[in-house]
């Protein structure tokens, strides 16, 4: 059994360096800096892996997929709090559950879709041992979004399509936001993008590397 208090390399301590780095690097919001403090990172991964767990590195999470950087987790998760804290969200690729952990303490009513039956599953036990109850996720392609929960006020995707899609745009409310990285394999822009009545307006943020958002269903 793996404590979530952690011992060692999941200490506080080593905790709190992430957290100190993370800053430095620039994130500033001290709400999203306070939540990552308390995450037990090391609960997302499997225990071979839980020594690295407050290292600021993506790391595998099986089925070929990975646990997100903890930089990019914050960077992303401080973006789609602003310019106002929205109350419903929506997550592409719960993965792991960390994103959506993270997303839990901020945030009302998190909704995540995952299309890997096991990584799906796995996540909703986590999220449950950590008493997160305003998650909400589902077995499903992406692309297709939750039409019946929506409109979102924000949508978070952690996987990169190659073009962004346009259902996902459709169940933004207006003035609600998208976060998405968008690009080919390896490299793409991280993109934020605001839905108006009259269109969308795109900002770029930095260049990140996702794995890729895959069609259908596993
Ligand atoms: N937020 C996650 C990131 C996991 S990696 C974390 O921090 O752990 C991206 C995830 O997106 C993978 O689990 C992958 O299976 C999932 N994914 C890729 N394409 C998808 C799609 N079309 N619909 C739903 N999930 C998708």
């Amino acid at each position: 059994m793996i404590s979530t208090q952690g011992i060692g390399m999941t200490s506080q301590r080593t905790r709190d360096r992430l957290v100190e780095r993370l800053s430095k690097e620039g994130i500033s919001d001290q709400g999203v800096l306070d939540v990552i403090r308390k995450t037990p990172r090391h609960l997302f991964m499997d225990e071979a892996m839980s020594s690295r767990a407050y290292e600021d590195t993506a790391l595998p999470i099986g089925h070929g997929q990975t646990i997100s950087q903890p930089y990019i987790v914050a960077r992303m998760t401080e973006a789609i709090l602003q310019p106002v804290v929205p109350s419903k969200i929506l997550e592409i690729g719960t993965g792991s559950g960390y994103q959506t952990a993270v997303l839990a303490q901020l945030i009302d009513q998190v909704y995540s879709i995952e299309r890997i039956d096991a990584l799906h599953s796995l996540a909703r036990q986590r999220l449950q041992q950590l008493k997160l109850h305003n998650v909400h996720l589902r077995l499903g392609d992406g692309y297709a979004g939750w039409r019946n929960k929506a409109p979102f006020d924000a949508i978070i995707v952690t996987a990169a399509p190659e073009t962004i899609p346009r259902e996902l745009i459709q169940q933004l409310s207006f003035g609600g936001r998208m976060i998405i990285p968008v690009g080919e394999q390896l490299q793409q822009r991280l993109l934020v993008i605001t839905r108006e009545e009259e269109g969308v307006i795109e900002e770029e943020l930095e260049w990140v590397s996702f794995v890729p958002m895959l069609k259908g269903q596993n």
